[in-house]
Parts: structure tokens; sequence; C-alpha cells
């Protein structure tokens, strides 16, 4: 096969469609770090890549590399990837898209660049079966909090380094756990992702490809709300302290907080969970999980300040008590903005439609790009911009002209990259 057909709309969807026979049962692709279907995945990943002349490492958290023979442990590198993890009932793209064209532009481009490009397959980015997302990632650069592998546990209870070392015996992550020093066994010189949109603005402005400039910040809000469970029809309306209403009422204020504030700011309650839980029982207590975002550190600010101050007044007025926490958070990151020039400046030159653009969603370049590691993420079109779901859809077409993009600018970042002096 020559290269050239390698990177042709029909050659992706067939890897695609290959990929995602790796899934758990059910609707979609289901593919959580380290089960089954993942490993699996992991090991087609592999064939594939020796079908191209490449080997692949993996690394003591699971994720893999797919590089020329001549790469070796310690060399300066360009890593172009993304995650195989899905989340329950995905779809075919969010991840494995950017991760077969890792693969893709490691083979094109083998022996091409300085630094080589080598192929990334990340792990766990979307904290499906482990709370805390870009597991990964932030393994590979040594971002893990103390005693992580330990006190994350999936919803079975099992220990993350328990599943790893799991893993490890299938052959599908290096034995030796994780003692908080990077796993990424080469020094990353530039980081490139390609991921699809998630959303409806290429789709809907008709073009080819995203150069994502920046990636929104977040705060997860745990807003405890504490009332009193009374009898539902014996207590007058007038002497409730319900913790649901207030949490009802807190949830309206974040979404008018992050309208007011107008696009790109976005607030969601994602869940509500009100105890007893009962038709006939006012509710003595609700934990309401928030999650706000905004791609300026200082609006970012300005908005989960105002939702907490907001809630205070709705807690304080219905005899609620309120308790609120942040469980997460993640400032906006930049990308490398001579990476985006230089995209741009190609996109240009090429007659590929294009603009530039903002990531709502949290991907591993961000993590990588806050290590200190210059990165870029390109988008492609997402069909009426859904993901997370089996309806995730780009067409072949699309798909391919993100990776033959991607393979006339790697070089340039090469050049960038191979500049930079450490
Ligand atoms: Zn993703």
């Amino acid at each position: 096969m020559t290269a050239t057909q390698d990177l042709s709309a029909r050659a992706i969807a067939q890897l695609v469609e290959a990929l995602a026979r790796y899934s758990a049962p059910g609707a979609g692709v289901t593919r959580f770090v380290y089960d089954d279907a993942w490993c699996e995945a992991q090991r087609w990943l592999v064939v594939q890549a020796k079908a191209r002349g490449l080997e692949a490492t993996r690394d003591r958290a699971g994720n893999l590399y797919l590089h020329d023979a001549s790469v070796k442990p310690g060399a300066r590198v360009i890593l172009s990837g993304s995650h195989l993890d899905t989340v329950r009932n995905g779809g075919t793209l969010d991840g494995p898209y950017g991760a077969l064209a890792g693969l893709l532009l490691a083979a094109e481009l083998r022996g091409a660049t300085d630094p080589p490009v080598v192929g990334l397959v990340t792990c766990e980015e979307e904290g499906s079966r482990f709370p805390g997302a870009f597991l990964g990632s932030r393994s590979m650069v040594g971002k893990l909090a103390a005693g992580e592998p330990d006190s994350a546990h999936d919803s079975d209870g099992v220990k993350w380094s328990a599943a790893l070392a799991g893993a490890a015996t299938k052959g599908c992550a290096v034995a030796g756990g994780l003692d908080g020093k990077p796993t990424a066994p080469f020094e990353i010189a530039a980081f490139l992702e390609l991921h699809i949109e998630q959303g409806p603005v290429l789709e809907t402005e008709k073009l080819a490809i995203g150069i994502v400039d920046r990636i929104a910040g977040f705060r997860r809000l745990r807003a405890t709300l504490t009332g009193e469970a009374r009898h539902a029809g014996t207590t007058p309306m007038r002497m409730r302290h319900d913790a649901l209403a207030a949490a009802a009422e807190i949830a309206l204020a974040a979404e008018r907080a992050a309208l007011d504030m107008g696009d790109p700011a976005v607030a969601t309650a994602g869940a509500a969970n009100a105890q007893p839980g009962l038709f006939n029982v006012v509710a003595g207590s609700c934990e309401l999980r928030l999650d706000v975002r905004h791609v300026e550190a200082s609006s970012l600010e300005r908005l989960a300040g105002g939702i907490e101050s907001a809630a205070r007044p709705i807690a304080e007025r219905r005899g609620v008590g309120l308790q609120l926490e942040t469980v997460s958070h993640q400032d906006p990151i930049a990308m490398a903005a001579e990476f985006v020039e230089v995209a741009s400046g190609l996109a240009a030159e090429r007659g590929v439609p294009s603009r530039r653009m903002a990531s709502g969603a949290g991907h591993d370049a961000m993590i990588l790009a806050a290590a200190g590691i210059p990165s870029l993420m390109l988008f492609v079109p997402s069909r009426a911009g859904i993901s997370h779901s089996p309806d995730e859809f780009t067409e072949p077409e699309q798909l391919a002209a993100g990776v033959q993009f991607a393979n006339a600018l790697l070089p340039n970042l090469a050049a960038l990259a191979g500049r930079r002096t450490r």
C-alpha cells in the first residue's frame, strides 16, 4: 500500500470502522481503559503500525507510541495522536480519529522530519472508568496528584493501580506502576492532536479545518444543600426548607449567569441528587453538580464567582444550608501561537477553508500544553455537532482532509520545534 492511498477517505473510513469493532456490548462504542475491548483495540493498533513499518512502545500508564525503529527512548520527538478510550455508548470518532491519524502520520512522515513524528495513543482521557480524566496524558508528563493511582477507583471499587497491574499482565501496559515520574519514553518537542469538533461551527460555516487557538478552562462546583425532610402532604408550603427547590433555583441562576455573560460562557447543572428521593417527602438534602467554562481566565473566574454569589441568597431565603466546593478546575490554555500562525498560513496557501476557534471541551492537548509542550489541535466537522453518542459522524472525505492537512503541516511544526533550544 502506498502512503498516499493510506491517507485516502476510503482507507481512513475502513480503519475507523475496524477500530470501532473493539467495544463492549451495547449501542455505539464503549471502550473503557484496560478492559478487554480496550486491550484488543490497542493490540490491533500495534498490528496496524507494524504493517506500516513502525515499532510500538507502551508506557507504564498504558499510553502507546508508534515510531520508526531508529527512534530510541529519550529521543526528541513530535507526538501526534489522541485517546483510545470512549464514554459509555460513545461514537467511533471522539479520540479514535486522532489516534488513527497519529498512526498514519507517523508512517507517512517516517524519516521525513527532524524531530521525527511519533504516533500517540493515550488512555483514559474521558474519565469514563476512573475519576479525574486525562489520566494517561497526565501520567506522561508527571502531573498526577500524590497517591492518585491508589486513591482513584472505578465504580466496582477497583483501584487504578490494581487495574493498571492487570493491564500490564495482559501486555497492554509496561509493568512497574506509577511513581509520579513522567511515563513518556521520549522528550516531547511538540504535540499535534486531531479531533472532531463536537460542535456545529465548522459544519454550519462549511469549513474543513478548525485551528484551535485555545482550550476553555473549567470549574466543577458541588453545591450541597441541606433542608428539612418533611411530609409532602402535611407540611404547608410556607413552612418548608426544600433542598431540591433551592437546587433548582441555583441551577436556573447558573444558566442565567452564563446567558447574561454571553458566548462562549457556558454553565451547566448536570446532576441533582435529592434525598430521600421519594414522591411524598420534601427533599431534605440535595447535591447539585455544576460545570462552568470559559476561554478567558478572568471571565471564568467572574462567571464562577457570580454563580456562587447568586447561590448564597437563594439558600438563605429558603432557610436551606449551602456548602459550595470546587471539585476540580483547569485554567484556559493557549495553543502555541506560532503553530496557530503556521497552520493558518498553510490553510490560506493551500486554499483549505478554515478558521481559528476555541475548544469548549478539554483534551489531552490541554494537559501537554499546560506542561509547557508547544501544542496545537485541529478540528474536523462533526455532523450536527453530535458527539459522545452512537450518532457521532464525520464524512470520510472530511476525516481525510484533516489528516492530509496535518501531513502537510507537520514538517513546518518540526522546523519550528527543531529551532527551539532547551
Ligand atoms: Zn476526545
